[in-house]
């Protein structure tokens, strides 16, 4: 049942910080609140995702949402394991439904991003996107047929993690996996890429900066990026046939400009027509603020689907 009054809290757990704010159903922010994300237990971290709440809890809101750094067990409503947060098989739709009496959706924080882009930023009106997220690490998110897609037990998807080199280089945290995107593509191969080149004290605000200095050495690195970019761009547009791709995260925004035509020459040779000629590429728009304007839109999705 579709409500259309009242606004939803979105909370979007990062590494370093926790960003909630007040979402009205047309995406706009009515307020923020920002705390730093505690990284020495588990309990504690849930605390401030309460206190998140807590600062911006009022009459007007129907609903709650979280974006979290995890696949996500839909079925169970659980966070299975973060990455660089200690959150690990934690219950958190049933607990924060049960604490504040609210319905509660969960979901990873790329497809939040996904969510949040769709609706209130550069995919508005669209029913077929990709969005990669290139931060730390790479993460993906999927609208089709103008439903966010989650594949079983709502854990997908992971476009971060899928193979563009065989037996490539290791990938990170606790991925077992080789030649994954994010490997090659994040802004921490980014980092890798620049100590290489510039020495120990670079990382990928530096390569970035250079290049836009006009750098050839920083230019040429983020170039091949984009080439590795492209091969994953190519091949989701095979698979998912999108409308739109989104460049989104800190470091896709920032080096896109460098990335992209590189990028968009090797999508172009990976896709097939008519997937390669239909297909908009676009960096994203809501800056940081992606993930928790999506993780509001999860909390409306679970007022309509209640
Ligand atoms: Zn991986």
């Amino acid at each position: 049942m579709r409500v259309d009054g009242g606004h939803a809290i979105g909370v979007d757990l990062g590494g370093t910080k926790i960003l909630a704010g007040v979402v009205a159903r047309d995406g706009r922010v009515l307020r923020r609140h920002e705390r730093a994300t505690p990284h020495d237990s588990q309990e504690h971290v849930v605390v401030e995702l309460e206190a998140a709440v807590r600062a911006l809890l009022d009459d007007s809101v129907s609903a709650l949402g979280f974006g979290v750094p995890s696949p996500i067990d839909q079925r169970r409503g659980v966070v299975v394991q973060c990455v660089n947060v200690p959150l690990v098989d934690a219950p958190l739709r049933d607990h924060m439904s049960a604490l504040f009496g609210l319905p509660v959706g969960l979901d990873n924080d790329a497809n939040a991003a996904a969510i949040g882009e769709w609706h209130a930023g550069v995919g508005r009106g669209v029913d077929n996107l990709v969005m990669l997220t290139l931060g730390t690490g790479v993460g993906g998110g999927v609208i089709a047929g103008g439903r966010p897609f989650r594949g079983a037990n709502g854990a997908g998807v992971e476009l971060g993690h899928v193979v563009i080199v065989h037996d490539g280089r290791p990938c990170q945290g606790s991925c077992t996996g080789r030649g994954h995107l994010e490997s090659y593509v994040s802004g921490l191969a980014a980092g890798v890429a620049a100590r290489e080149a510039f020495g120990p004290s670079a990382d990928a605000h530096r390569l970035v900066r250079l290049a836009n200095e006009g750098d050839p050495e920083a230019g040429r690195i983020l170039a091949e990026i984009g080439r590795y970019l492209g091969s994953g761009m190519g091949s989701f547009e095979n698979v998912f046939a999108p409308e739109l791709m989104v460049i989104g995260g800190g470091f896709g925004v920032a080096a896109w400009e460098h990335l992209r035509p590189s990028a968009l020459e090797i999508a172009r040779r990976e896709a097939l027509p008519p997937m390669r000629d239909s297909v908009r590429v676009e960096p994203a728009r809501l800056g940081t603020a992606a993930g928790l304007i999506g993780a509001a839109f999860v909390g409306f999705e679970a007022i309509d689907a209640a």
